[in-house]
């Protein structure tokens, strides 16, 4: 056994602990079967937010989700053929959305997301790619202006954080982005955050760095894993097994596969997302923009505007949905009149979703030396940098100075 500890998946999950656990001094391998950073890494909105703390489930949802799925432009779909698998999972996530829940849950978001901005100034830092984060705010921007309100839960909580939130009208929303449709009547302007510019040039520029500091990117479809009898895993690829003395588990949605042949049940879904890219945009955005009418953020990226949004629950293998393509664009167009959409490109990926918004951070009883890192549903850029940090914690025998318990693999 070489390496001391091996990273299964290179998302920017698996990344940000491979390069925490070459800090700490120890060997690393990373092991993806694709480029890393490309997959649900690759084609995110870009938003990376101390305040990006309000879970998915909040009380009165349960109100909104039918209109929602009756709605060929809503933001939430279910396969029909995917909808008896679906329903305890949604169950569920609704029973997370009572208040307490809400604000334990927050609190644990919080504790990931605290430090994320410097965190991932720390791992760009000497790169000579630090401009990949730039300070931005987020604009929730909305047509009806009696709904921004500074007194919503989610902006309690927020502000209950730390953060610093104003309400402005449509005027001082234009001051801010001028190319926004005046159909916007009012904002809520959260600060004090950052965006990728480029978050699929992030993980190359990130795992660049954990190759040149020595950490090895070995390119293998995982097959399966297996705890030895003397300790430590055997890991099957198809470029051949390998016995390892610790494994992390970080590849995203497909993690739970993994799993399922040790017994081990996790509820993860899979919530398909999708993001055009307008690359002769005509107009620019300053801030990352939250279009809450219709749950897509926009941001001006490297490579054009960027609309990511919408949540399809339709089973981990099913197809790209071309009709939420189209719904995207039809409603991206509603963001400003100057908006060019002639020239395009699209993406789909698939966030690792858990019914209570949090991941899966440490080990699972009567499996040592097994790490899991997965289930970041939204906020897995922003979530990534302090996981890779708790997950070193782990690996070396030190006490995180956090309580993992919201985060335990078995709390379902
Ligand atoms: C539309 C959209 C917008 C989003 N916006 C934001 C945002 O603004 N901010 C934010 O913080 N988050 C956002 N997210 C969420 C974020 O993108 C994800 O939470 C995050 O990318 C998950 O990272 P990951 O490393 O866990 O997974 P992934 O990036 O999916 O990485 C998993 C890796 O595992 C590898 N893998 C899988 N199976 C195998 C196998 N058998 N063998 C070897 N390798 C394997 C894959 O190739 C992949 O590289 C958004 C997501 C979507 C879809």
């Amino acid at each position: 056994m070489v390496n001391d500890v091996t990273v299964l998946g290179a998302g920017i999950v698996g990344i940000s602990t491979g390069l925490s656990l070459l800090e700490r001094g120890l060997n690393v391998r990373l092991i993806d079967r694709d480029d890393p950073g490309q997959a649900t890494s690759f084609g995110n909105a870009g938003v990376i937010s101390p305040w990006s703390i309000v879970p998915q489930s909040m009380p009165g949802l349960w109100k909104k989700i039918p209109g929602w799925l009756i709605d060929p432009l809503g933001p939430v779909t279910v396969r029909p053929g995917h909808l008896p698998r679906m329903l305890p999972w949604g169950l569920r996530f609704l029973a997370y959305g009572r208040e307490d829940k809400v604000r334990d849950i927050s609190a644990a978001m919080e504790m990931l997301n605290r430090d994320c901005v410097s965190l991932y100034r720390q791992h760009l830092a000497g790169t000579g790619h630090e401009d990949l984060i730039r300070d931005s705010h987020y604009i929730h921007a909305f047509r009806d202006g009696r709904a921004a309100r500074l007194d919503s839960l989610e902006n309690e909580l927020r502000r209950g954080a730390g953060a610093e939130l104003d309400r402005v009208d449509g005027e001082e929303l234009r001051q801010l982005e001028p190319a926004l449709s005046e159909d916007f009547e009012a904002a809520i302007v959260i600060k004090g955050q950052a965006r990728a510019i480029s978050p699929g040039r992030l993980g190359q520029v990130l795992s660049d760095k954990f190759r040149r500091q020595g950490g090895e990117l070995l390119r293998a479809t995982v097959q399966s894993i297996h705890p030895l009898e003397q300790g430590g895993w055997s890991c099957i690829t198809d470029q051949g097994s390998y016995q390892v003395p610790k494994l992390v588990l970080a590849m995203g949605v497909w993690s739970a596969e993994l799993l399922k042949p040790l017994g081990i049940r996790i509820p993860l879904q899979s919530e398909r997302g999708y993001h055009i890219n307008f690359s002769a945009p005509g107009i620019t955005l300053n801030n990352s923009v939250m279009d809450v009418d219709n749950k897509f953020v926009a941001s001006t990226m490297e490579q054009g505007l960027r609309v990511a949004g919408t949540a399809e629950f339709a089973g981990l293998d099913s197809p790209v949905n071309e009709k939420r393509l189209a719904a995207l664009i039809q409603v991206a167009g509603r963001l400003s009149p100057h908006l060019r959409t002639d020239d395009y490109s699209t993406w789909s990926g698939q966030r690792p979703s858990l019914p209570d918004s949090l991941p899966c951070i440490g080990e699972i009883d009567g499996f040592p030396d097994l790490i899991t890192a997965f289930g970041h549903s939204h906020y897995g850029l922003m979530m990534a940098a302090k996981t890779g940090r708790i997950v070193a914690d782990i690996a070396t025998g030190a006490t995180p100075n956090v309580d993992l318990s919201s985060f335990s693999p078995t709390r379902f």
